[in-house]
């Protein structure tokens, strides 16, 4: 006996840097029946989601599928795999996720080099390639999106002067892919992995990845292990990945042709994501991405007319979440409770150097809309005048509106 009653989650508007609402289709799907992990549908299904995921990457990468697990499992899937221990690893740092790359690459035995540059700021190219030349880098792993700052790294010159360089480029596209152009080929990234929680508009719990061929090549040429199985090399200093779970060469194995057992694919994880990569090819990589522009583009203007000041350099943030400070004499927490009792809207506290200076608004996937947008600061302005902020009467509605109607 229990009296535990059916889940049943209140309504909630989630307008925080991620995790978002998820597409409605993205939730139908993930409730499809299972099938058995060697299904034809199963491979079917598989295979048609590498196809649908090469699209979005805008890659030709064979090695295109599905890492289990939220976007960190690709990221330490992407490093553990990729990286020797002993290899230098060079993370350019510009938020908190740049830290986390650094993390991982250090648990997974590299020397790790970071260069940091104050938090709302991006690198220049140039900065990365001297930083390149100085540490002699085996991977240079870069956050494409950061969500604690809201800054957008420029990619495009970085794969040539990685190439230049002979070195390995790895990129975590979690918060922007979908959102924002990501051009895997022309960019000349030897892999990049991603979530679908954020402008993929589903639930967190699968990390699409890529790999190039280059990328494949130092994966195989690692020494295998496997129950069972123990390939001779340095006893000292076996080459084997550190991981049975997040080692690509298996991962591989498990999509590609030989189809080896490995884990147990994520069915219904399996599903979302295919749906999320079906929703986004069908409106368009292009129109999706503008839809971000556009929505990213009036809730700045939105926030703006309230009065509330933009944290960061604007010309390279995220087209899909912007940071406010918090106005003077405002409590942060308070307010954000308020929006979310009152209003059922959830939007996003901040981290290290800038918690509770400012708030963070998203407007990603399913949520880059205009009613999504429109309500969003018409909550806002409510609760920052309930403590005491002159704010203009519904001046971010009518600027976020203005820019919806092509106005502004
Ligand atoms: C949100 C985000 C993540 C999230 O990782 P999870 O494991 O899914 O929580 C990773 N990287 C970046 C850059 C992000 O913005």
């Amino acid at each position: 006996m229990t009296d535990t009653l059916p889940i049943d989650p209140p309504a909630r508007l989630l307008m925080g840097p991620g995790p978002i609402s998820a597409y409605p289709s993205v939730l139908r799907a993930m409730s499809a029946p299972l099938v058995g992990q060697y299904d034809p549908f199963m491979t079917h299904t598989m295979n048609e989601t590498q196809e649908l995921y090469r699209q979005v990457w805008a890659t030709e990468n064979e090695a295109t599928l599905l890492v289990d697990g939220t976007s960190r499992a690709g990221i330490e899937a992407a490093i553990v795999s990729l990286i020797r221990p002993g290899d230098r690893v060079l993370v350019p740092v510009f938020g908190r996720f740049g830290h986390l790359l650094a993390e991982i690459a250090e648990r997974a035995l590299a020397e790790v080099h970071t260069i940091e540059t104050e938090w709302g700021q991006v690198f220049t190219p140039a900065a990365i390639e001297e930083a390149i030349v100085r540490v002699k880098p085996t991977l240079l792993a870069l956050v494409q999106g950061d969500t604690s700052t809201t800054m957008l790294q420029p990619l495009e010159e970085i794969g040539a002067i990685c190439q230049r360089h002979g070195v390995l480029f790895y990129s975590d596209a979690t918060a922007s892919l979908g959102g924002n152009a990501f051009e895997a080929d022309a960019w000349g990234l030897d892999a990049a992995t991603a979530g679908l929680q954020k402008c993929l508009g589903g639930p967190s719990g699968s990390a699409p990845i890529t790999l190039s061929e280059r990328a494949v090549e130092v994966i195989r040429s690692r020494k295998r292990i496997e129950a069972g199985i123990r390939e001779a090399g340095d006893e000292d200093a076996p080459d084997f990945v550190r991981s049975n779970y997040f080692d690509l060469g298996m991962i591989l194995d498990y999509w590609g042709p030989r189809r080896l057992n490995h884990h147990t694919e994520a069915t219904s994880m399996l599903y979302g994501a295919r749906e999320c990569a079906r929703l986004l090819l069908i409106e368009g990589r292009g129109a999706v991405i503008a839809r971000h522009e556009l929505a990213g583009r009036a809730m700045l203007a939105g926030v703006e007319a309230l009065g509330l000041a933009v944290f960061g350099d604007v010309a390279h943030k995220m087209s899909n979440v912007v940071a406010v400070y918090i106005p003077e004499g405002v409590p942060g927490d308070a307010a954000r409770t308020a929006m979310l009792e009152d209003f059922g809207i959830e939007i996003g506290t901040s981290f290290g150097p800038l918690h509770g200076k400012v708030w963070r608004i998203g407007t990603m996937g399913y949520n880059a809309r205009k009613d999504t947008v429109l309500t969003t600061l018409a909550a806002l302005e409510a609760v920052l005048r309930r403590h005491g902020v002159a704010v203009p009467a519904g001046g971010g509605v009518e600027a976020a509106s203005d820019v919806f109607a092509g106005r502004a």
